[in-house]
C-alpha cells in the first residue's frame, strides 16, 4: 500500500475541542473526522484499527459459541412499547415515525430487537441455551457528547444476548462472557479493571463491568489496596466502622441509658455544619432526614406506612407492576451520604431524586431542614444501617427552628425497611479484607448483567420444556463499546509524538519510510514492500515526495509499530541494509536488506503471540 494511494489526511494542528489524546490524536492521524457533534467518521486508516478490534471480539465471541446476527439499527417503537421501555429511556433514545405513521426507533441497545426475533422461533428447551450477538451501530442522544469518539451519540457496540432454561445455565454463560472481555481486553493491551457494577433498573441478579483507569472518567471506583476487590461507587459497599445491633430490640436495650428525648431552639440553625457549630458536636451524632420522590417504583408498598391508596399500574401486558409515584423519608448518618443507585436499586425505582420543597413541607409538615424519623408518619421511612447504631442522636423536630436530641433508634423510631444505602468513599473499610479503599476515575468499556426475566415476561417469550410444559427463559445481556476501546488503547499508548499501536490493532504492521523515493532506494522499499506482503504482513510505504523529517514525524503520529528506514547510504554498504525501529523504543538497528522481511515477520510473530496468548 502506497501511501500517496491512500486518504489519510493526517495534520499539525489540534483542534479546539481535543482536550484529550486519543481525541487529539485520532483527528490528527487521519483516523477520524467529525461530521457533527457526537458524529464521528472513520477514514480508512481508523477504519482499519477498527476492523481488527472487530475481528477480535468477533473470535472470542465465537470461542464461547455465541453466534453473530445482524438486526437492523432501525427498529419498530412497539417492542419497546411491550418491554415498557419505550416511557423509560425518555429522550435518550432518538425516534422517528415514518409515512404510515409508524413509531420507529434507531437502536440504543437491542434487547427488545433481539428477545423479538428470537420469540418468533425459540420452540424448544432443546433450542437453550443461545447466545446471539451483533456489531452494530447504535444511537443515543446524549446531551453533551465530548472526548471525541469516547463520547459520541452514534457509536458502534458489540452486543451479545443469551436466553436459558434456568439460572445454572445463565451463570455460565454470564462467567464464559466475563472470561471472553478479559481476554478481548488483553490481546488489545488494554489495563482494564473489572469492578462489580450496579444492575438497578436493569433488574436481575448480577452485573460486572469492565473500566479503565481514565482522568476523564464518569465512573467513580473504589478498590483495594490488599485484596482484589473493585466496584463501582454505585454498587460498592464497605464494613461497618460500628457495630450495627442484630434487632430493633437489641437496638433499644441498648440505648437504655439515653436521656429521654428532648426539643432545642435552634434558630437560623439549617445545615448540619451550623448545627455542629450550635451543639458543639460531630455531624456523626446527627440523622439526615432526606425525602425523595421515586418514580415507577417496582417495590410492593401495599404494606408501607401511607401507601396503601397509592395509584398502582402495569405499563404493558405481563411486565410487573409499577407505582407511578411514591415519597420515602430516608435516614442516614449526618457525616455520610445517600448513594441514589443503592437507594433506587433497593426501591427498584425507575427514577428517583430529593423531593422538591413544596412536597417535602406538605409531607413533614415542616420547612426544609426540620425533618425527622419522630412522629414522622404518612410516609415509608428508609434507615441505612449506619442509623441502627446510633443511641443518642440529634434530628429535626419536623418544625420550624427545633430539633430533637437524645434520640435512640428502636426506641423513639424505627423505619420500615433497614438497608446499606450509603456512598462509600475514599478512606472506608474493604468489606472483604478491612484495609482503607481507594478511588479512582474510569470509564466503562464494557458490562455483562443478568437480567433474568425482565425482557421475556412482558415479551411472551416462552418454550416447552422437556415435560412439555410451557416455561419463559431466563434472559443475560453482554455489551462493549468499540469506539471507547479503540479510543482507550490510544490513551494508554501514546508518547508526545503520537500513537503506539499494539500490534494486534495497528492499521498495519510495518511502515517503509523510503528517504528518497527513487533510484536503488525505491527499487529496496518496494522490493521488501512485496517479500512482507508475502510473508502475511501489511506494509505501508511513504512514497511522498517529502523530507524524511516530514515522513518521520507522520510514521511516529500515525503509530504504526514497525519502521524500516531506506536510505542511500546504508545500501552502498557492502551488505545493503535497512534501519529498523520499533515504534516507542529509542534505539535503530541495521539489518541486511535481504533479511529484513523475514526478521520483521518473526518480531511481528513474537509480538502477536505475546497479546494473544
Ligand atoms: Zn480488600
Amino acid at each position: 500500500m502506497k501511501l500517496t494511494q491512500t486518504f489519510i489526511p493526517t495534520l499539525r494542528e489540534v483542534p479546539a475541542d481535543a482536550v484529550i489524546a486519543s481525541h487529539r490524536l485520532m483527528f490528527r492521524a487521519g483516523m477520524i473526522r467529525k461530521l457533527a457533534n457526537g458524529l464521528f467518521a472513520y477514514l480508512p486508516l481508523g477504519l482499519r484499527s477498527l476492523r481488527k478490534l472487530e475481528q477480535i471480539i468477533r473470535e472470542e465471541m465465537d470461542a464461547i459459541n455465541a453466534q453473530e446476527i445482524k438486526p437492523t439499527v432501525v427498529v419498530p417503537g412497539e417492542v419497546w412499547k411491550e418491554s415498557g421501555r419505550w416511557e423509560a429511556m425518555g429522550d435518550a433514545m432518538l425516534r422517528a415515525r415514518n409515512r404510515l405513521g409508524v413509531d420507529l426507533v434507531v437502536s440504543p441497545t437491542a434487547e427488545e430487537a433481539v428477545t423479538a426475533l428470537v420469540r418468533d422461533d425459540l420452540s424448544s428447551y432443546r433450542q437453550l441455551p443461545l447466545s446471539l450477538y451483533q456489531i452494530n451501530s447504535k444511537y443515543r442522544d446524549e446531551i453533551r457528547p465530548r472526548y471525541g469518539v469516547m463520547r459520541g451519540r452514534e457509536f458502534i457496540m458489540k452486543d451479545a444476548y443469551s436466553y436459558h432454561a434456568d439460572e445454572e445455565s445463565l451463570d455460565k454463560t454470564y462467567r464464559d462472557m466475563g472470561r471472553a472481555y478479559r481476554r478481548v481486553f488483553r490481546r488489545c493491551g488494554l489495563t482494564v479493571i473489572p469492578v462489580q457494577a450496579d444492575s438497578g433498573a436493569m433488574g436481575g441478579s448480577g452485573s460486572e463491568e469492565f473500566m479503565v483507569e481514565s482522568e476523564i472518567g464518569d465512573n467513580t471506583l473504589l478498590l483495594c489496596k490488599s485484596c482484589d476487590y473493585a466496584a463501582n461507587v454505585e454498587k460498592a459497599s464497605c464494613k461497618p466502622d460500628f457495630r450495627p445491633p442484630p434487632s430493633v430490640e437489641a437496638a433499644r436495650e441498648a440505648s437504655s441509658s439515653t436521656p429521654a428525648t428532648e426539643i432545642i431552639d435552634t434558630p437560623s440553625v439549617k445545615t448540619i455544619g451550623d448545627l455542629c457549630v450550635f451543639l458543639k458536636t460531630s455531624a456523626k451524632n446527627f440523622i439526615k432526614t432526606l425525602i425523595y420522590r421515586a418514580v415507577n417504583v417496582e417495590l410492593d408498598l401495599s404494606a408501607a406506612p401511607g401507601c396503601a391508596s397509592l395509584e398502582r399500574r402495569r405499563p404493558a401486558p405481563g411486565a410487573p407492576e409499577l407505582y407511578p409515584e411514591a415519597f420515602f423519608a430516608v435516614l442516614i448518618r449526618g457525616d455520610l451520604d445517600v448513594n441514589e443507585a443503592k437507594l433506587a436499586a433497593t426501591l427498584k425505582a425507575g427514577e428517583l431524586a430529593l423531593a422538591a420543597d413544596t412536597d417535602v413541607e406538605r409531607l413533614t409538615g415542616a420547612p426544609v431542614g426540620f425533618a425527622g424519623p419522630v412522629g414522622l408518619t404518612g410516609l415509608p421511612i428508609i434507615v441505612d444501617q449506619t442509623v441502627t447504631a446510633m443511641g443518642d442522636a440529634v434530628t429535626g423536630a419536623l418544625a420550624k427552628d427545633q430539633h430533637y436530641r437524645h434520640v435512640a433508634y428502636g426506641r423513639d423510631f424505627t423505619g420500615w425497611l433497614v438497608q446499606d444505602i450509603r456512598t462509600v468513599k475514599d478512606g472506608d473499610l474493604c468489606p472483604h479484607c478491612g484495609t482503607s479503599l481507594y478511588e479512582k476515575k474510569g470509564n466503562e468499556l464494557g458490562h455483562i448483567f443478568k437480567l433474568g426475566y425482565k425482557y421475556t415476561r412482558p415479551m411472551n417469550v416462552s418454550y416447552l420444556d422437556e415435560h412439555g410444559k410451557t416455561q419463559t427463559p431466563t434472559m443475560g445481556s453482554y455489551g462493549i463499546g468499540l469506539d471507547r476501546t479503540l479510543a482507550s488503547v490510544i490513551e494508554e499508548h501514546h508518547d508526545e509524538n503520537g500513537i503506539i499501536w499494539p500490534v494486534t490493532l495497528a492499521p498495519c504492521h510495518v511502515i517503509i519510510v523510503p528517504v528518497k523515493y527513487n533510484g536503488a532506494v525505491k527499487t529496496t522499499a518496494d522490493t521488501l514492500e512485496k517479500e512482507l506482503e508475502q510473508l502475511g504482513l501489511e506494509v505501508l510505504v511513504d512514497d511522498r515526495d517529502e523530507r524524511p523529517g516530514v515522513k518521520f514525524k507522520d510514521a511516529d503520529l500515525i503509530g504504526i509499530p514497525f519502521r524500516v528506514v531506506v536510505g542511500d547510504k546504508n545500501l552502498t554498504a557492502s551488505t545493503p541494509q535497512v534501519e529498523i525501529r520499533r515504534r516507542g523504543k529509542v534505539e535503530n538497528r541495521l539489518v541486511s536488506a535481504a533479511a529484513a522481511a523475514q526478521e520483521l515477520a518473526a518480531m511481528l510473530r513474537a509480538e502477536l503471540a505475546a497479546l494473544n496468548a
